[in-house]
């Protein structure tokens, strides 16, 4: 699987990541976005400006990274946040009241919580769902259903979700679909030419890749909900700061060899892990027996840099692997050139003990990051060993 081809005429994606939204600095020919820290603009007249006012209503730096992903996603306008969850309660505002939300039944746990406990009390309601499952799905649609949320591939197990046919489905109901892309990043997948209407991002991950700045994103194709997007945002506030936004913007721009690494890294990965003894079983949609595989050979040109696997000993095994590795850290969160390793029953899936989205607790989650691929594989095989039968 190779890299993005670029949609139609014009710069290609590795171009436009460079240098969309962000052309050398007009004021002295700086060729890297300048981090505005000014909080106001000077402005000529009353209402005479140049465009900005209030930084919590627009900010040079937020503008260069806002416009530099509205291309690499294909939105007509993008609009940072100052983290994924806050980029998805921004989406949820576009809702009317007492709507009705399809959830994916193993949808991001903050995703669950946002709708579950905060949405939820304010009169909205949800239904978990296999989203791969169609009959599910039928079943669990009601007349007020606004929105479906898609996760594609999942966290943990990866499973894949046809975005078209998602998408088709809630447009010939007049609701609305939105792509969580945070996983695949719009270099291996993006959600907007399939149909949807919006997508969301964890800039976190891997656009900002180097595990230094938290934010989020949302590109939409409809002007009339970006519009509406805009005031949410300004209204609202919770906006990134000018230094969160250039260090998002300077991850991006080697988003796309990132990426590529990623993906081959995590398939020498999936492979060591399918031959080892110690291993249940693996989730990752490079593999062809997973049960994605061919969804996502369609809809995206990599496999991502996620996998995750059982461990044949159960807990008490999947725990000490987690512990065991050096080069993997053990540690939340994902998407960075470091690799991580982690244990989503009692981590980044806590919360969602007892409840419809809870976690098999022999799971371990890998986030592989760029290191030296015999490193990485040696590492995993050092940890493996010590729990194998
Ligand atoms: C991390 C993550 C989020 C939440 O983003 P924050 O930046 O932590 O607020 C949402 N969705 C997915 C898939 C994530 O991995």
């Amino acid at each position: 699987m190779t890299g993005a081809p670029a949609p139609g005429p014009g710069p290609g994606f590795e171009t436009r990541a460079i240098h969309a939204g962000q052309p050398p600095d007009p004021a002295t020919g700086a060729v890297v976005t300048p981090v505005h820290l000014a909080t106001t603009f000077a402005q000529s007249g009353p209402g005479a400006h140049l465009g900005y006012e209030y930084s919590r209503s627009a900010n040079p730096t937020r503008t260069a990274l806002e416009a530099c992903l509205a291309s690499l996603e294909g939105g007509v306008a993008g609009f940072a946040f100052a983290s994924g969850m806050a980029a998805e309660d921004a989406v949820l505002r576009l809702l009317p009241p007492a709507s009705h939300v399809l959830l994916p039944a193993d949808a991001y746990g903050g995703t669950y919580r946002l709708v579950a406990r905060v949405y939820g009390p304010a009169g909205y309601s949800f239904t978990p769902v296999d989203l791969a499952d169609a009959a599910a799905v039928e079943a669990a649609w009601r007349d007020e259903t606004r929105l479906v949320w898609v996760e594609t591939p999942t966290n943990p197990t990866l499973a894949i979700v046809d975005i078209a046919a998602t998408a088709a489905m809630a447009r010939e109901r007049s609701a609305l679909c939105v792509v969580d892309n945070t996983f695949a990043t719009p270099y291996l997948q993006r959600p907007l030419e399939l149909g949807a209407d919006a997508v969301v991002h964890s800039t976190t991950k891997y656009l900002g890749g180097h595990s230094d700045v938290v934010g989020g994103f949302v590109a939409l194709t409809s002007p009339e909900r970006a519009e509406r997007l805009a005031f949410v945002q300004n209204a609202v506030g919770a906006v990134p700061g000018p230094v969160d936004c250039y260090l998002v913007l300077r991850g991006i721009k080697t988003l796309a060899v990132r990426m590529e690494r990623h993906c081959s890294n995590a398939a020498a990965v999936a492979r060591l892990l399918v031959s080892h003894p110690a291993v249940d079983r693996v989730f990752f949609p490079g593999l062809e027996a997973h049960p994605g595989h061919e969804l996502a050979a369609r809809q995206m040109s990599g496999p991502g840099g996620m996998v995750s696997f059982l461990v044949r000993g159960g807990e008490p095994a999947a725990l000490e692997v987690v512990s065991g590795t050096r080069v993997f850290t053990l540690a939340e969160s994902l998407g960075a050139v470091e690799s991580l390793i982690e244990h989503p029953a009692r981590m980044t899936h806590a919360s969602a003990a007892g409840s419809p989205l809870e976690v098999d607790a022999r799971l371990v989650r890998l986030s592989v990051g760029i290191e030296t691929e015999s490193d990485l594989l040696a590492d995993l095989e050092q940890a493996l060993d010590r729990v194998a039968p």
